[in-house]
C-alpha cells in the first residue's frame, strides 16, 4: 500500500491551516503540520530573521549572567518572569521541539540540547551562549580554550577578522581555559568582482577550484593544534562537505563564525525547512501579506491577504499568527506611540503605561515596549484583556509574543521554534 500525501492546492481554496510568517515559528508549524497528514498553506510577505541571523537555536543564554544549562536555568527564570511565553512552554516540550529540529536539519547535523550551553563567537566576537548550533560551527566553543585563528577573506563585506579575533581573546567563557587568537588574511580570487557578500563567497565555496587555492593559501599559515574560524560562508546546501574537506585536507578543526546579514547558514535553514515542507505537499505563498480576516461566531473562516495588490480569501480550520515582532512589522508601532497587530488587529499585553516612557535612553537598555505582544492562553490561542480567546481556532507564535525580551536574553530563536512546536500540537490536539 503507498501512503498518499496531501496534494498542493493551487489556489486560496481551502486548508486545514493557514500559518502566517515564513520564519522559523511558522516553519515549525507548518512543517509538523503537514508532516501530520494535514493540508498546509504558509502566507508570508517575505522572508523571516532566518536570512539575517544566526542558525543557531539560543534558548536561554542570560538570566543575570550568562547561563551554562538551560535546563537548570529554566525554572528559576520563569519563576522570576510570570509573563514570560516560556512559562507555558514546558522544559519537555522545549527539549521535544530541539530533537525534532536536529531531526529536520540531519544534513547539517546540529549538535546540542537543554543540558548545557556552547559558547562560540559572533561576528563581533561576544562569546554567545547557545543550546543548539549547526555541527560547522561547534569547534568554535570557546569553553574548551585552545589557540584560535580566524581567517579574514579579502573582498568580503561586514567581516572584520582584527576585531573579532582581539573581542575574542578577552571575551567572558564559563571555566578557565586559556584562549589565544590571531588573524590569517586571505585574498582568494574573485575576478572583476571588489566587494562579495557572504552569499557570493558561499556560492564560490561551493566551487573545487576556489576551495584549492584557499586551501593552498592557508595550508603554508598554520601551526599544529590551531583551530581554524572561517566566517560563516563555507557554502550552501553542501557546506557540510565543504567544512568536512577543510578538516580534512588542513588537518586541523575547523568552525564557522556567524557574518554580519545576510545570514549564510540562516538561509540554509530556511532551504531545508521550505523543501521539506513542499515535500510534504504545503503551499507556500511568499509576497503574501495578510491583512484581515472573515470570521462568523467566534472562530476565524478566512484570513485576507493581498497578493500582487489583489485580495484573496485563504479559508482554514485553524490559523497560526507567526508574523514575528517589530522587525518584520508583525507589530507596528505608529507616529502617536500606539503599538498594534496589523493582520488581526489583536489585543496586545506588556504594554507600558499611557503616561509611561516608552524608550530608555540608551540603545542597549530593555525599552518599555520591548515586552509588548500577543498573550495566549495554554492553547496557545491569542487572549484578549479578560484572559479569553479572541478566536476558538486562531494560535500565535514566535516574536510575536508578549513578555520576551529575546536579545537580551538570549532566547530568539528558541522561543520561536519552542512556541511554534506547541501550536501545531494544540492544533493537532483540538483537530
Ligand atoms: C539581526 C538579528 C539577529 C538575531 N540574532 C539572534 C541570535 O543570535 N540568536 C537567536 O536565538 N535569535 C536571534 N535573533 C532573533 C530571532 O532570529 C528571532 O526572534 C526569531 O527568528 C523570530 O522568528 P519568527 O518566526 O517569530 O519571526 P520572523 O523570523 O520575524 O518571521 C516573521 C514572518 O512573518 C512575515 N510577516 C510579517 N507580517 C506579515 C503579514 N502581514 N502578512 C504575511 N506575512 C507577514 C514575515 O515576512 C516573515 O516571514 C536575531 C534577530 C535579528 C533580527
Amino acid at each position: 500500500m503507498t501512503a498518499t500525501r496531501p496534494q498542493p492546492l493551487v489556489g486560496p481554496a481551502s486548508y486545514d491551516t493557514v500559518v502566517i510568517g515564513a520564519g522559523l515559528a511558522g516553519l515549525t508549524a507548518a512543517l509538523r503540520l503537514a508532516e501530520a497528514g494535514q493540508r498546509v498553506a504558509v502566507l508570508a510577505k517575505g522572508v523571516g530573521a532566518t536570512h539575517i541571523a544566526p542558525p543557531t537555536i539560543d534558548v536561554l543564554g542570560y538570566a543575570g549572567g550568562p547561563v551554562g544549562s538551560p535546563a537548570q536555568a529554566l525554572p528559576e527564570f520563569t519563576a522570576a518572569n510570570p509573563e514570560h511565553p516560556y512559562r507555558q512552554l514546558s522544559i519537555d516540550l522545549l527539549g521535544d521541539s530541539l530533537d525534532w529540529f536536529k531531526a529536520r536539519l540531519g544534513d547539517h547535523g546540529y549538535r546540542g540540547g537543554l543540558d548545557e550551553n556552547f559558547f562560540v563567537p559572533t561576528a563581533i566576537g561576544v562569546a554567545k551562549p547557545t543550546a543548539l548550533l549547526p555541527e560547522t560551527m561547534a569547534a568554535g566553543d570557546l569553553r574548551r580554550g585552545g589557540r584560535f585563528v580566524f581567517v579574514g577573506l579579502r573582498g568580503l563585506k561586514d567581516f572584520f577578522p582584527a576585531y573579532l579575533a582581539e573581542n575574542v581573546a578577552r571575551a567572558p567563557v564559563p571555566g578557565d581555559a586559556s584562549v589565544t587568537t590571531r588573524v590569517v588574511e586571505l585574498a582568494p580570487p574573485l575576478g572583476e568582482a571588489r566587494d562579495v557578500s557572504s552569499a557570493g563567497f558561499a556560492r564560490r565555496f561551493e566551487r573545487a577550484d576556489f576551495r584549492e587555492s584557499v586551501l593552498a593559501a592557508l595550508g603554508r599559515n598554520l601551526v599544529p593544534g590551531e583551530l581554524v574560524g572561517f566566517p560563516a560562508v563555507l557554502g550552501l546546501g553542501g557546506a557540510r562537505e565543504v567544512w568536512r574537506e577543510l578538516e580534512a585536507r588542513l588537518g586541523h578543526q575547523v568552525f564557522e563564525v556567524p557574518t554580519l546579514p545576510p545570514s549564510v547558514p540562516g538561509i540554509r535553514v530556511w532551504e531545508t525547512m521550505t523543501s521539506a515542507l513542499r515535500r510534504q505537499g504545503a503551499r507556500l505563498v511568499i509576497g503574501s501579506t495578510a491583512a484581515g480576516a472573515e470570521m462568523s461566531n467566534g472562530r476565524l473562516e478566512g484570513v485576507v491577504a493581498h497578493n500582487a495588490g489583489r485580495p484573496l480569501t485563504y479559508r482554514a480550520r485553524s490559523f497560526v499568527l507567526a508574523t514575528g515582532g517589530f522587525p518584520s512589522a508583525g507589530l507596528e508601532l505608529d507616529f502617536s506611540g500606539q503599538v498594534r497587530e496589523p493582520v488581526f488587529d489583536l489585543p496586545l499585553a506588556g504594554l507600558p503605561g499611557q503616561n509611561e516612557p516608552r524608550f530608555a535612553t540608551d540603545y542597549f537598555d530593555e525599552h518599555a515596549l520591548s515586552r509588548a505582544g500577543v498573550a495566549v492562553d495554554a492553547s496557545r490561542r491569542p487572549v484578549n484583556l479578560e484572559g479569553a480567546p479572541v478566536y476558538e481556532n486562531l494560535y500565535a507564535a514566535g516574536a510575536t509574543l508578549a513578555g520576551a525580551v529575546p536579545w537580551r536574553e538570549g532566547s530568539g530563536n528558541g522561543l520561536s521554534l519552542g512556541s511554534g512546536y506547541a501550536a501545531a500540537s494544540a492544533i493537532l490536539e483540538a483537530a
